[in-house]
C-alpha cells in the first residue's frame, strides 16, 4: 500500500482530492519504483489539483508534476535501488500519475540522479520553477549574457520560477531588477539577492512606443502578455529575453521593431520535453551554484493534505516562494 493525494471527478464533473491508501497494483507502467520523499507546487500543479486545465485527460489522478526521492526497484541498467533521483516534467503529474505520493512508477529515461550535495527536500524546493530559471539563465549566458553588461530584469519575482531566476542570479554575480506586484515583498526579495524592485504597474501600460530607453542587459519573464511586450523595447541592444511562462497573459502585443533595430533575441525556455543532457547540465549548475541560505529563505513547507487548498492558491498568484511537500507528513 502506499499513500497518496488522489483527484476525483464526479458526474457533475466536479473535482475532490484527498489522501487515501492505495495497493500498489494501482502505480502505473513503468521500469522504475521511487520511494518519493519530497515533492513541490507549481502552476501546473494549481490546474491538476482543480479541474486539470485541460492537461489531466483521465481520473482518478494523482498530480505533482515532480518529485525526489530513493529508487526502491528498477529494469533499467542506469539505476538502482538506493540512487537518489529527481523527476521534473515530462508530462508526469498531468496525464500520468505524478510525485503526490509516497510511491511513483516511471521511466528511467525520465529520472535524473541527484549531484552530491543536493538533497531531496532541496530540489524540491528548486522543483520544475527553479529548473526552468536555471534553463533560462544558460540560455541567456549562451547567447552573451555576462554580469558586466548591466541590470538584469526578472518579472513575476515573488513567483517560483522568479524567486529561483533572483537568487540565483544574483548568486552569479548579476544586478537584478525584480519586477512584483505583491505589496509588502520588498524584504523578501532583497534577502533572495535583488538590488531593486520595479512596481508591476510601471510595466503594466501596452506598447505605446515601440523602443524605449535601452535598460536591461537580460530578462527572465514569468509573465508574458503585454508586460513582455513592453519590455522588448526596454533591452539594450543585442540583449536576451528568455521567455518562461505566461502568468499575466498568452498573447504578445509586440512589434518586430526591438528584434530589427536592436537585435533583440527572444528565447523560448520549455523544461517540460527537455532533452537529458540540458536537464543534467542545469541540476549541476543549481547545484554548484544555488545558495542554500537563500534557497531555505524561498521554502514554505507542507504536507499532502495541505495541497488542495494551496493549489487553488497558486492560480490566483497568492504563493510566494516554493511551497515543500513532505508526502509522508
Ligand atoms: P507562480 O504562480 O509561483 O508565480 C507567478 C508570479 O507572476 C506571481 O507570483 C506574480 O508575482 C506574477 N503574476 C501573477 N499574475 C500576474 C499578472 N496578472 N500580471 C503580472 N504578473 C503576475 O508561478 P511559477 O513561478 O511557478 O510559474 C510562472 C510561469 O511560468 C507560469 O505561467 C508557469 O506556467 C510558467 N512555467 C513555465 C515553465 C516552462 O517550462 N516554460 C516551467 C514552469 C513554469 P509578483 O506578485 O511578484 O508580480
Amino acid at each position: 500500500m502506499f499513500r497518496a493525494l488522489v483527484v476525483e471527478k464526479d458526474e457533475a464533473g466536479e473535482t475532490r482530492a484527498a489522501v487515501q491508501e492505495l495497493d500498489e497494483s494501482l502505480l502505473p507502467e513503468g521500469n522504475v519504483t521511487v520511494r518519493v520523499e519530497y515533492s513541490t507546487l507549481n502552476y501546473k500543479d494549481g490546474l491538476c489539483l482543480g479541474s486539470g486545465g485541460g492537461l489531466v485527460k483521465v481520473w482518478p489522478h494523482v498530480p505533482g508534476i515532480d518529485f525526489a526521492g530513493v529508487v526502491e526497484a528498477s529494469e533499467d541498467a542506469r539505476f538502482a535501488p538506493g540512487d537518489r533521483v529527481v523527476l521534473t516534467g515530462w508530462r508526469v503529474g498531468e496525464i500520468r500519475w505524478g510525485g503526490y505520493a509516497t510511491k511513483a512508477r516511471v521511466k528511467a529515461d525520465w529520472l535524473v540522479k541527484l549531484p552530491d550535495g543536493l538533497s531531496a527536500r532541496a530540489a524540491m524546493a528548486v522543483g520544475t520553477a527553479g529548473l526552468t530559471a536555471m534553463l533560462a539563465i544558460l540560455a541567456l549566458e549562451d547567447h552573451g549574457l555576462a554580469p558586466a553588461q548591466g541590470e538584469v530584469l526578472v518579472t513575476g519575482a515573488t513567483g517560483g520560477v522568479g524567486s529561483v531566476a533572483t537568487a540565483l542570479l544574483s548568486a552569479g554575480g548579476y544586478e537584478v531588477a525584480a519586477v512584483t506586484g505583491t505589496p509588502g515583498s520588498e524584504d523578501y526579495l532583497h534577502g533572495l539577492g535583488a538590488r531593486r524592485i520595479v512596481p508591476r504597474a510601471d510595466l503594466a501600460e501596452t506598447v505605446k512606443r515601440p523602443l524605449e530607453t535601452e535598460t536591461w542587459a537580460g530578462c527572465i519573464d514569468a509573465v508574458g502578455g503585454a508586460m513582455l511586450a513592453r519590455i522588448l523595447g526596454q533591452m539594450k541592444y543585442g540583449a536576451s529575453v528568455a521567455a518562461v511562462g505566461l502568468a499575466g497573459g498568452a498573447a504578445l502585443p509586440a512589434t518586430v521593431i526591438p528584434f530589427i533595430l536592436r537585435g533583440v533575441n527572444l528565447l523560448g525556455i520549455d523544461s517540460v520535453m527537455r532533452p537529458m543532457a540540458d536537464r543534467e547540465r542545469a541540476w549541476s549548475r543549481i547545484a554548484s551554484d544555488l545558495p542554500m541560505d537563500r534557497l531555505e529563505a524561498m521554502i514554505r513547507p507542507a504536507g499532502l493534505a495541505d495541497l488542495p487548498a494551496l493549489g487553488e492558491a497558486i492560480l490566483k498568484g497568492g504563493v510566494q516562494g516554493r511551497v515543500v511537500v513532505d508526502v509522508n507528513a
